[in-house]
C-alpha cells in the first residue's frame, strides 16, 4: 500500500479546536459573560463548530491584556525586535497555508483555488511586508519618531476573513500596537488558527487578542474606553453607527465599507480580455467583494459583442463545492446573505431589467445563487444603487468618455472602478476624473501589499495597504 499525502484541498489537514474558546492575554479561555454560537459551512450547512460569544466582561479583560502588553512589552519592544515576530508569523502562515486555506474555504465556502492562490498568499505578503516597515517607521513620512496609537479594536467582515485579519492586524503590530480583533459571526474559524499561531510564534502574551461574536460583541469592544484606535471593515450602515458612537473621543477611526464599483469596456479595448476581467471582477469569491466590479459599463457600440461573449464565458463557470479545486464559484457565505442578494435580484426584474443567468444546476443543500446579469438596467433601478455583495452584474450602456465618468460616479460609494481600453492617455484621463480609491486599468481585483487600498464617500475613509496603512496606527 502506498501512503499518499493528502491532497491540498482536502480536509484532513484541518483539525478544529479551541473554537469554543476566546484567545485574551496569550491564552484560549472560556468567556466570562457570554454564550455561543454555531459555524456552518455554507456549502453543506453542517455545523462546523460552537464557537464562544464573547461578553461585556471578556471585551473588558481582552482590553485590558491589549493595554498591559502595549505598556509592558510591545510598546517599548525596539521595531526590529518587533520585525522579528512579524516574519516569524508570515513563515508559519506560509508554513501552515494549506491548513489555513480548506478552513478559510470551509467556513467561508469560497473556492479552494481562490483561498489557496490569492488570499493565503496575500496573507503572507501582508505580514512579510509590514515586518519590513516596524524599525523602519521614521522613513514612513510621518516624522522622524512617529509613535503608536495604543490599542487597536478591529472589527471585520466575512468575505475575506484572514486577509482582513492581515490588512488590520500586520500594519497595527509593525506601528508598535496591540490589538482586540473580532471576526465576523460566520467566519470566525480561521482567526482562531490564527491565534494559534500566534502562540507558535511565541508572539508575547496580549499583543494579539481575538474575541469571537456577533454584531453586539463588536459594538462593546468599539465602544469601551479603554481603546485608542477603531479600524471597522464591513457595511456603510455599521460603520455609519460606529462613527456616531464614537465622535467626540479621542479615538482615532478608520472606515472599509461598502462600494458598487464601475467596470468600463470602451469599444477598442482587448474583448476577450475584458470579458475575464468583468468575469473576475463580478464572480471572484461569489461577488461577496466590496470593490468587486458590480456595474457594467460598455460602450453601447461594442454592447451586443461583448455581452455575446460574457455569457459564454459565464457558461463556462463551475458552481459547486467550494474544496473541488476546478470550481470557480463556491457557496454564498450566509443564508441571510442569500436572502438579500434573491431579494435585490427580484427587485431588478420587477423594476423591468432583464435577468439572465447560464443553465446551471445548483447543490441541494447550502446556499447557492447563480452567475446572473441585468441587462437594460438604469440608475434609477435599485440593482445599479445598492450594493448586491454577490455574483450579480448590472450592465448599462453610454456613448462618450464624458458620460461612463458620470455614470460610474453616480453613486454614493467610491471604493474602486476598472477602464478597459487600448489607449494609455484615455486611461490617464478618466482615472483622473473617476472618483474612486483605487482604479485599475486593464485588469480588476488585483491587489497587494505595497498599494494602499480604500474609499472615497461613503466607502469609508483611511486607507490600508502600503506606507499609507501605517498612518492610522501612528500618532502623527
Ligand atoms: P457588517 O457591517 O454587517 O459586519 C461587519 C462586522 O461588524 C462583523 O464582524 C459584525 O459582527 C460587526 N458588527 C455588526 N454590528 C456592529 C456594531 N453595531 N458595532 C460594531 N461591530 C458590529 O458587514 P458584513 O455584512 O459582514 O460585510 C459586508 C460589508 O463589508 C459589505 O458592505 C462590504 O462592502 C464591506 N466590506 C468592505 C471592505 C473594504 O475594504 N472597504 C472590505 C470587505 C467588506
Amino acid at each position: 500500500m502506498f501512503e499518499y499525502a493528502p491532497a491540498p484541498e482536502s480536509r484532513s489537514v484541518v483539525e478544529i479546536k479551541n473554537a469554543s474558546g476566546l484567545y485574551i492575554g496569550g491564552e484560549f479561555v472560556d468567556p466570562a459573560d457570554g454564550g455561543s454560537f454555531k459555524s456552518i459551512n455554507p456549502a453543506s450547512e453542517e455545523v462546523l463548530a460552537e464557537v464562544a460569544e464573547a461578553g461585556a466582561q471578556d471585551v473588558e479583560r481582552a482590553v485590558r491584556a491589549a493595554r498591559k502588553a502595549y505598556d509592558k512589552v510591545w510598546g517599548p519592544m525596539p521595531g526590529r525586535d518587533r520585525a522579528k515576530y512579524l516574519y516569524r508569523i508570515a513563515r508559519l502562515i506560509q508554513e501552515r497555508s494549506r491548513e489555513l486555506a480548506v478552513l478559510e474555504s470551509l467556513d467561508n465556502g469560497k473556492p479552494i483555488r481562490e483561498s489557496r492562490d490569492v488570499d493565503l498568499p496575500l496573507v503572507a505578503a501582508h505580514f512579510f511586508y509590514y515586518a519590513g516597515w516596524a524599525d523602519k517607521l521614521g522613513h514612513a513620512g510621518f516624522g522622524p519618531n512617529p509613535q503608536p496609537v495604543g490599542v487597536a479594536a478591529q472589527v471585520i467582515p466575512w468575505n475575506f476573513p484572514l486577509l482582513m485579519l492581515a490588512w488590520k492586524i500586520a500594519p497595527a503590530l509593525a506601528a508598535g500596537n496591540t490589538v482586540v480583533l473580532k471576526p465576523a459571526e460566520t467566519t470566525p474559524l480561521t482567526a482562531l488558527l490564527f491565534a494559534e499561531i500566534c502562540q507558535q510564534a511565541e508572539l508575547p502574551a496580549g499583543v494579539v487578542n481575538i474575541l469571537t461574536g456577533a454584531g453586539d460583541t463588536g459594538r462593546a469592544l468599539v465602544e469601551h474606553p479603554g481603546v485608542d484606535k477603531v479600524a471597522f471593515t464591513g457595511s456603510t450602515e455599521v460603520g455609519r453607527a460606529i462613527a456616531r458612537s464614537i465622535a467626540g473621543t479621542r479615538k482615532k477611526l478608520t472606515l472599509e465599507l461598502g462600494g458598487k464599483a464601475a467596470n468600463i469596456v470602451f469599444d477598442d479595448a482587448p474583448i476577450d480580455q475584458a470579458v475575464e476581467g468583468i468575469v473576475n471582477g463580478i464572480f471572484f469569491n461569489q461577488g461577496h467583494v466590496c470593490c468587486a466590479g458590480s456595474r457594467l459599463l460598455v460602450q453601447e457600440n461594442v454592447a451586443d459583442r461583448v455581452l455575446e461573449s460574457l455569457k459564454r464565458r459565464m457558461a463556462q463557470l463551475r458552481v459547486g463545492d467550494p474544496l473541488d479545486k476546478n470550481t470557480d464559484v463556491g457557496a454564498i457565505n450566509s443564508a441571510a446573505q442569500l436572502e438579500r442578494i434573491r431579494e435585490l435580484s427580484d427587485a431588478g426584474s420587477a423594476e423591468g431589467a432583464e435577468r439572465w443567468s447560464p443553465p446551471c444546476d445548483l447543490p441541494d443543500r447550502g446556499f447557492w445563487f447563480a452567475p446572473t446579469i441585468f441587462t437594460g438596467v438604469t440608475q434609477a433601478h435599485r440593482i445599479a444603487r445598492e450594493e448586491i455583495f454577490g455574483p450579480v452584474l448590472s450592465v448599462l450602456t453610454f456613448r462618450t468618455p464624458a458620460e461612463a465618468v458620470e455614470k460610474a460616479n453616480n453613486t454614493p460609494y467610491g471604493l474602486s472602478a476598472g477602464i478597459w481600453t487600448d489607449k494609455g492617455s484615455r486611461i490617464l484621463w478618466m482615472a483622473d476624473r473617476l472618483r474612486a480609491g483605487v482604479v485599475w486599468a486593464n485588469t480588476f481585483n488585483k491587489f497587494d501589499p505595497t498599494s494602499p487600498f480604500g474609499g472615497y464617500k461613503e466607502s469609508g475613509y483611511g486607507r490600508e495597504g502600503g506606507r499609507h496603512g501605517l498612518e492610522g496606527y501612528l500618532n502623527v
